[in-house]
C-alpha cells in the first residue's frame, strides 16, 4: 500500500533552514538541576523548514507517502499544504487532495504509526507532546522517518501540483497530554428503550461543531446516548470524558472512509484506530471488521447509495453487523437502502443466519443539521456500552425521525408475544395479531410490510395523537412483519402502496422498525 514517492514524476525536495519567532526562546533539554547555579541551557536550534513539491498525474495512487526525516530534539512538527485547481469542463472532477501523517513507527496498513488525518478539511496542522490540531494525536515527536500522506481522491485531467511545507520546531517537549475517555455506563433506567444517534461528526474531522456542542445538541434532542464517528481518526475519543454524564452515554467510534464506501465502527475501545486505506478489491475490509468485533464493536455500512464520489458501498454485507438505511434528511438513496435491506431479510431467514438490523443516524456535521434526526430507539438491559451494542446487534430497535415520535410494535399468537427484533414461534396457521401504536406523526401513514411487500396501510390522526393499527396474519403467510410510518407527500396526500406511477409513492420516513420474525413450529 505505501507508495515510493521517489517514483513519482517531478518530485523535488528543498530543505532550508529558517528562523522563526519563539524558537530561540524555547528551552533546551530539561536536564539541568534547579538547585545548581547552572550555566544557561543551550539555545534550541532554529526551526527547520522542509518543502516537498510534486505533481500527481491522473491515475496517481490512492495514497502518496512523502518521507520526512525528523532529527532528535524536535518538540513540534507543523505541516501546511496546498495544490493547484486548474479549470475543468463542467461534469469533470477538479483537483481534491486529502492529507494526514504517520510517525516513525511506519505506514503499514493497520500498523501503529497513525498520527492523524484531516481529509480535505484543513490546510495545516501541528503535533506536539502537549497538543495537536483536531484530527491529530498529541504525543511524542520521536526521531525517525515520518510520512506525510496525501490522498488525491480527485485529479483533474491536467494533473495535480502540490506543495507541502513541514516545519520542525526544536526544543524540550511540553507536558504529555492525557486523554479523558468517557465512562462506559450512564445511569439508565434498567431494561428500557434508549434513544441514540450513532453517526456524528465534530471539528476532529469535517464537522464545524465542537465536541461540547455535539453533547449539548444530543441532550437537547432527547437522546440517551451518542457514538462519536469522526472520519478516519480516533482523535476525538479523549475529549468526551467531561462531556458525558449520568444522563448521556458517549461511545467511541470512527467513520472509516474508503474509496469504495464508508462504514461505521461503533463502540470501539477508546483510543482505538481503524485503518481506511483499502478498496473492495484489496480484500482488507474483513480483517478490519474482525478488529472491530474483537473489541466488542459493530460494523455498519453507512449511506450505501450516497451519490458522492467514493461514497457508494462496494464491500458487500457479509461482514456487517447492521446497515445504516436512513442517513440524515430522508432522500431517494435512503429508499434504495431500505429496499436492499428488506430484500436480504427473507434470504437470511431462509438460510438460517442472522438478519441484518437497520439503523438510522443523522450524520450531522455542522449547524443547522439536526443532531438526532434520525436516531435509533434500542431496547437494552442498561445504558451501557455493552448493553446498547447488544440491543443494536440483535435488531431490538426502531428508527425515529425525532424524540417526538413514539412507537410500539408487537405480534401475538398461540399465547405468545414478540416485540421488535424478536422471533415469534407459532403453529403455521395460528392467527398472529400484529399491533402497531404510533404517535407524533400528524397525518402520517402507517404501513405494515412482510416478505410479500405492503399488506396493510392506514392513515394516522391529523393531530398526531396516538393511534393503534391492528392486522392479522399467520407464520405461513409472513416470514416477518415490519412497520414504516411515512409523512404525507408534498401535495398533502398520504401516498399509496401497491401502486406504480411516475411519482415517488411516499412522503419522507418518520419511523421504521426492525422486523418481528415469524417462525412456524
Ligand atoms: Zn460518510
Ligand atoms: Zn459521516
Amino acid at each position: 500500500m505505501p507508495t515510493d514517492p521517489s517514483a513519482l514524476p517531478g518530485r523535488r525536495t528543498v530543505l532550508r533552514t529558517g528562523l522563526a519567532a519563539g524558537a530561540a526562546a524555547a528551552a533546551g533539554p530539561a536536564a539541568s538541576s534547579p538547585a545548581a547555579a547552572a550555566p544557561p541551557p543551550p539555545a534550541a536550534p532554529a526551526d527547520r523548514v522542509i518543502e516537498l513539491t510534486g505533481r500527481l498525474p491522473t491515475g496517481a495512487p490512492d495514497f502518496v507517502y512523502l518521507p520526512v526525516e525528523v532529527p532528535p530534539g524536535v518538540r513540534e512538527i507543523a505541516v501546511s499544504y496546498g495544490y493547484d485547481k486548474p479549470a475543468v469542463p463542467s461534469g469533470t472532477p477538479g483537483n481534491s487532495c486529502d492529507i494526514g501523517i504517520f510517525d516513525q513507527r511506519g505506514t503499514d496498513l493497520g500498523g501503529r504509526g497513525f498520527r492523524g488525518w484531516s481529509g480535505g478539511f484543513r490546510s495545516s496542522f501541528s503535533i506536539s507532546a502537549t497538543a495537536a490540531t483536531p484530527g491529530y494525536l498529541p504525543g511524542p515527536v520521536a526521531p525517525g522517518t515520518w510520512h506525510v500522506v496525501l490522498g488525491p481522491y480527485q485529479v483533474a485531467p491536467q494533473g495535480l501540483t502540490y506543495s507541502v511545507q513541514v516545519t520542525l520546531r526544536f526544543g524540550a517537549p511540553g507536558p504529555a497530554s492525557a486523554p479523558h475517555y468517557p465512562a462506559e455506563r450512564a445511569r439508565g433506567r434498567g431494561r428500557a428503550w434508549y434513544r441514540g444517534d450513532c453517526h456524528l461528526h465534530t471539528v476532529h474531522s469535517d464537522g464545524r461543531r465542537l465536541p461540547e456542542e455535539v453533547a449539548a445538541g444530543a441532550r437537547a434532542a432527547g437522546l440517551d446516548f451518542i457514538v462519536s464517528t469522526d472520519h478516519n481518526t480516533s482523535s476525538s475519543h479523549g475529549t468526551w470524558g467531561p462531556l458525558a454524564g449520568d444522563d448521556l452515554l458517549i461511545l467511541a467510534g470512527e467513520e472509516i472512509t474508503t474509496r469504495n464506501g464508508h462504514w461505521l465502527a461503533l463502540g470501539l475501545d477508546p483510543g482505538q484506530f481503524v485503518d481506511w486505506r483499502y478498496r473492495s478489491r484489496d480484500d482488507a475490509f474483513p480483517r478490519f471488521a474482525r478488529q472491530v468485533r474483537r473489541s466488542g464493536g459493530l460494523v455498519v455500512p453507512a449511506h450505501p447509495y450516497c451519490p458522492y464520489v467514493a461514497c457508494q458501498w462496494k464491500f458487500g454485507y457479509r461482514d456487517a453487523d447492521a446497515l445504516e438505511v436512513w442517513n440524515g434528511p430522508w432522500t431517494y438513496d435512503d429508499e434504495s437502502a431500505v429496499d436492499t435491506w428488506d430484500a436480504q431479510l427473507a434470504t437470511a431467514l431462509r438460510e438460517g443466519r442472522d438478519w441484518l438490523p437497520a439503523m438510522g443516524n443523522s450524520d450531522a456535521h455542522s449547524d443547522p443539521q439536526p443532531i438526532g434526526s434520525p436516531h435509533n430507539v434500542v431496547l437494552a438491559d442498561d445504558l451501557s456500552r455493552a448493553a446498547i451494542l447488544d440491543g443494536l446487534r440483535a435488531g431490538r430497535s426502531w428508527l425515529a425521525e425525532s424524540a417526538a415520535v413514539r412507537l410500539d410494535l408487537t405480534a401475538t399468537g398461540h399465547g405468545r408475544r414478540a416485540g421488535i427484533g424478536e422471533r415469534l414461534t407459532v403453529p403455521a396457521d395460528a392467527p398472529v395479531d400484529v399491533e402497531l401504536t404510533v404517535s407524533g406523526v400528524p397525518g402520517g401513514t402507517a404501513r405494515l410490510l412482510t416478505d410479500e411487500g405492503q399488506l396493510h396501510q392506514e392513515t394516522l390522526p391529523a393531530d398526531g395523537t396516538p393511534a393503534t393499527v391492528r392486522w392479522r396474519t399467520t407464520a405461513s403467510l409472513a416470514a416477518y412483519v415490519r412497520a414504516e410510518v411515512r409523512h404525507p407527500k408534498p401535495d398533502g396526500t398520504p401516498g399509496k402502496g401497491n401502486s406504480m406511477g411516475p411519482d415517488l409513492p411516499w412522503g419522507p420516513m418518520a419511523a421504521l422498525t426492525n422486523p418481528i420474525t415469524l417462525h412456524a413450529q
